[in-house]
């Protein structure tokens, strides 16, 4: 093991979490690596969500979500605009289906109040029907939520991650980290890329983050993987709503939601079942015929919307109500998990909080020579100008007017700058999250050969 190899932090996860974290320890004159057993970032939980900005209104009170989810929000909201994210302020309405849910609708208001938001307001029946006269019949009572928005959930991921490694952090993808064992000064991580030493170690591992707390002695937590499962529908269904439809949450889970996508899409979803496989991204008969059950009382004209895909993700949970975020001074070692179902939203207020700790516990947090660049991603949402319809880009290159997957309108420049990017795709998944190329109606079967072929032929930077 040369120094080549010594840092003086490493960041076990490259997910929405990983990367954030990195991209706010690039502020500072540190030798950073962040570590990736997945060939690309943001390809676990921070892949497959329901893709909200939380204003946080639901949250427990007083908890560290509570606080992390408010400062995400504003964090999430202002990044999304300097970096070109795709997010849409479509607010959501909250809908009581009975006479005990109405009556739980002051309770959410208290709540909302004391997580320090205060735009949720209780709506009349007839005002609910005029915002979204496509909702089944039944409806008992709503509360406006104005605040609550859509992402691109990948751009985030790949954003953080271009930024940091940007400003010098090295990202280190397909090099899993299987021990942590304690050096004369420092941590010395075992990867399948050799040893790795660092002075301080961040486990954002995600559905890993008890088992790489156990290699530093810790066990305040154990994760039970929570599948979501979701439905996508196509484009058609979009006019049948206006806002995301919440229903009234319960103790365990937000419960099923219909939402749009920034996309043009309209989701349904998701589940809420503990398993025991924290690899199992599984749909199954019974979760999406639950979730069609759930739909038809909700939209009923969107269970007869085709189907575009469906999909599922494992949430990170533990048996604590709360993120497990703890930073060890003596040991210097940050534990960073436990982010279940909002981790999206609050992702770089997790990322200020956890530095300022490690700061706080010794970590010399030297400004960095340059402040880091906020990359410029392409525009992913059905709202804002796509290459495809932008005179002036095509007028420059072409390659802006050429489409390749023509159900999401995707050109070959924007596939050719997804292969050549700081952050590249190494697979169609990776050109798919930076692109939507074959995430349209006929899921790649038009385009995939020619993404591939993209792919394949792919310079590397
Ligand atoms: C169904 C569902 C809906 C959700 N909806 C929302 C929402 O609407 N809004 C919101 O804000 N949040 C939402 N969330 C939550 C959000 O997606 C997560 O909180 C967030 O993605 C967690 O990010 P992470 O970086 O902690 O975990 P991950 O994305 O899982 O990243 C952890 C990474 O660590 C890597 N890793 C693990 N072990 C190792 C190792 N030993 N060596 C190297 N690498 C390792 C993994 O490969 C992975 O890439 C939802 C989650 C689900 C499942």
């Amino acid at each position: 093991m040369t120094d080549e190899h010594a840092y003086d932090v490493a960041i076990i996860g490259a997910g929405v979490v990983g990367t954030a974290i990195g991209r706010q320890l690039a502020r500072y004159r540190l030798r950073t690596v962040l570590l990736e057993r997945s060939n690309d970032v943001g390809t676990g939980t921070s892949k497959a969500n329901t893709a909200i900005v939380h204003t946080g209104f639901d949250t427990q009170p007083g908890s560290l979500e509570s606080t992390l989810v408010r400062r995400g929000h504003e964090l999430l909201t202002a990044y999304a605009a300097a970096s070109g994210i795709a997010l849409e302020r479509t607010g959501a309405v909250l809908v009581a289906w009975d006479a005990e849910q109405t009556a739980r609708l002051d309770e959410v208001l208290a709540k909302s109040q004391a997580n320090g938001y205060h735009h949720a307001r209780r709506i009349t029946l007839e005002e609910l029907s005029r915002r979204e006269p496509h909702l089944g019949g039944g409806a008992t009572g709503a509360v406006t939520i104005p605040d609550e928005s859509i992402i691109c959930p990948w751009s985030a991921s790949v954003a953080f991650a271009t930024e940091a490694v940007g400003a010098g952090v090295e990202l280190q993808l397909g090099v899993e980290v299987s021990h942590a064992r304690r050096g004369p000064d420092d941590w010395v991580l075992r990867t399948t890329n050799g040893d790795i030493r660092a002075r301080w170690v961040v486990n954002a591992a995600g559905l890993g983050s008890d088992l790489v707390n156990a290699w530093f002695g810790h066990d305040e937590f154990g994760i039970t993987p929570r599948r979501g499962q979701l439905i996508v529908f196509d484009k058609l269904a979009r006019p049948l709503l206006s806002s995301i439809l919440l229903p009234v949450p319960t103790e365990r889970t937000k419960g099923v939601l219909v939402a749009p996508t920034v996309y043009g899409n309209v989701l349904l979803g998701p589940t809420a079942e503990d398993i025991p496989d924290r690899d199992d991204t599984a749909t199954t008969a019974e979760g999406i015929g639950g979730l069609l059950r759930a739909g038809r009382r909700i939209l009923p004209e969107l269970v007869h919307e085709e189907v575009t895909a469906v999909y599922a993700g494992l949430r990170a949970a533990t048996e604590h109500r709360d993120y497990q975020i703890s930073v060890h001074e003596r040991e210097r070692y940050a534990c960073v998990g436990g982010i279940r179902s909002t981790g999206l939203t609050a992702s770089l207020a997790i990322a200020e909080h956890v530095v300022a700790q490690m700061g706080d516990a010794g970590l010399t947090l030297a400004e960095a020579e340059q402040e880091p660049v906020v990359p410029r991603l392409p525009e992913l949402g059905e709202r804002g100008t796509r290459a495809f319809e932008d005179a002036g880009l095509i007028e420059g290159d072409p390659a802006y007017g050429s489409i390749v997957c023509f159900c999401e309108r995707v050109t070959v420049g924007e596939v050719r700058d997804a292969l050549g990017s700081p952050v590249p795709a190494v697979d169609l998944g990776g050109v798919r999250r930076r692109t939507r190329a074959t995430n349209g109606r006929c899921q790649g079967f038009f385009c995939g050969a020619a993404v591939a072929a993209r792919l394949a032929s792919a310079v590397r930077p």
